[in-house]
């Protein structure tokens, strides 16, 4: 996203190890409120929503299937939002079982499923809940009003438990899984648009099947309902180097520009940066919502956006849902990569030859989930700082291979300076890494 608040925390850095696979990145076995947590792998979350505009409300049925990593026990997950009734591998469960618990600040609360779950094999919980303002930092509800309702994930980097979590059963960052969403609207009185990148059937008016693929993490998920009335819709397919691509573009009527200004302006960046970094990672098709406003957020090769941030959010479809951070320790790259190489804000010479303070970019809290507001400001001087010591032309190019060999993955901060360091042949990186990102103050 763009930044919109600082966030300053100062952390002690440290670095984590790097791994084929996904579940190596899952953060260690956690005891909070005298409960043992383990981390999960989610193979599937399988979601019914019904919106009822007659009562205002929305019935939801979630089944989250998942298996637990290293060890048998209680597993760890996150859901904001009130439980009404559960099911733990078809047998009820009291809620008050899968309470949430305070993990500290830079976590927010994770829940807690208090029945022992076994190794290699599939649990599933089943869960019930009416949709409510999510109990999450800076949350934001559903819109009722005369035109219709207006639904949107609404995800945010920049506070604890803003992704999925918010809706649906959902698990850190590192966990790449399909989700599935099954939305029917009932008794709307006017037309509502599906603005989503997940793949969609619409399987009668305001009845829409979206499946998003395996690739997908807790960020990954844009999905707008709206009213007809209140967007001016374009599509257009056409050539983006070689590529057959559509471009969707949902440009709201009060947004200060238009449907096709935006659907130019789209179609520029996404053949800028498949000649820049690599080739264009999710399908054939980008998804473009234009609204009035600052606000900005980045999904997997879709954005709800303003348009003054609109070729910065394109950009994340390569860095930050390309090649994906694989957990918010490793949120701040793609947010400091954008700012210098997108937004093109290259700190000049003077600021890189001088030594700076160390700065944490990069925590050593593995349930850390906020990127630091300092990752788009000194997170570009880092960058620059690399530029300056390896060369720009040549940092360019490692950034591309480093997206060409990731994208579709998690990557973690470590993995990039493992990357960097043998792709540069230079040690010096290392120290780079250990004070503009871990904080280090070493000589
Ligand atoms: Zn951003």
């Amino acid at each position: 996203m763009t930044q919109s608040l600082a966030i300053l925390i100062a952390l002690v850095g440290a670095t984590s190890v790097s791994a084929q696979s996904n579940n190596d990145y899952a953060p260690p076995v956690i005891e909070v409120d005298g409960l043992r947590g383990i981390p999960i792998d989610i193979i599937s979350v399988d979601t019914q929503m019904v919106f009822d505009f007659e009562t205002q409300s929305v019935n939801v049925i979630s089944d989250m299937n998942f298996k637990m990593i290293g060890e048998k026990g209680f597993p760890l997950f996150d859901l904001r939002q009130q439980i009404t009734s559960a099911a733990l591998n078809g047998i009820d469960i009291d809620v008050a079982q899968l309470a949430a618990h305070d993990f500290g600040k830079q976590t927010g609360t994770m829940r807690i499923i208090e029945s022992e779950c076994q190794m290699k094999v599939v649990n599933v919980l089943h869960l019930e809940y009416t949709l409510s303002t999510p109990s999450s930092p800076a949350a934001i509800d559903i819109k009722w009003d005369k035109a219709g309702m207006t639904f949107d994930t609404w995800y945010s980097d920049l506070n604890p438990g803003r992704y999925a979590e918010q809706w649906f059963p959902a698990n850190l960052l590192y966990d790449q899984h399909p989700l599935n969403v099954d939305i029917k609207l009932v008794g709307a009185k006017t037309q509502h648009l599906m603005v989503t990148n997940g793949a969609t059937t619409e399987v009668r008016k305001h009845e829409w099947q979206l499946r998003f693929p395996d690739s997908s993490t807790a960020f990954s998920h844009m999905i707008v309902i709206v009213p007809a009335s209140e967007i001016d819709f374009l599509s257009k397919k056409g050539n983006v180097n070689g590529d057959k691509m559509r471009i969707d573009v949902y440009c709201r009527k009060d947004a200060p520009t238009s449907a096709q200004h935006v659907l130019n302006e789209t179609a520029k960046s996404l053949r800028e940066y498949s000649k820049s970094m690599g080739k264009w990672d999710h399908g054939d098709d980008c998804i473009v919502y234009v609204w009035k406003g600052s606000r900005s957020m980045e999904y997997d090769g879709a954005t709800t956006t303003a348009l003054g941030a609109l070729d910065h959010e394109i950009f994340h479809s390569w860095f930050g849902r390309g090649v994906k951070p694989a957990s918010q320790n490793d949120g701040w790259w793609d947010e400091a990569f954008n700012v210098y190489f997108a937004d093109g804000r290259r700190p000049n010479r003077r600021v890189v030859e001088k030594e700076g303070k160390p700065v944490t970019l990069s925590s050593n809290n593995p349930y850390n989930r906020i990127t630091p507001g300092a990752s788009y400001s000194l997170g570009a001087v880092f960058f620059g700082r690399l530029a300056h010591l390896i060369g720009a032309d040549n940092l360019h190019t490692h950034m591309s291979d480093f997206y060409n060999k990731y994208t579709g993955q998690v990557a973690s901060t470590a993995d990039m300076e493992n990357f960097l360091v043998t792709a540069s042949g230079n040690e010096e990186v290392r120290k780079l890494f250990a004070r503009y990102v871990y904080g280090r103050d070493e000589k």
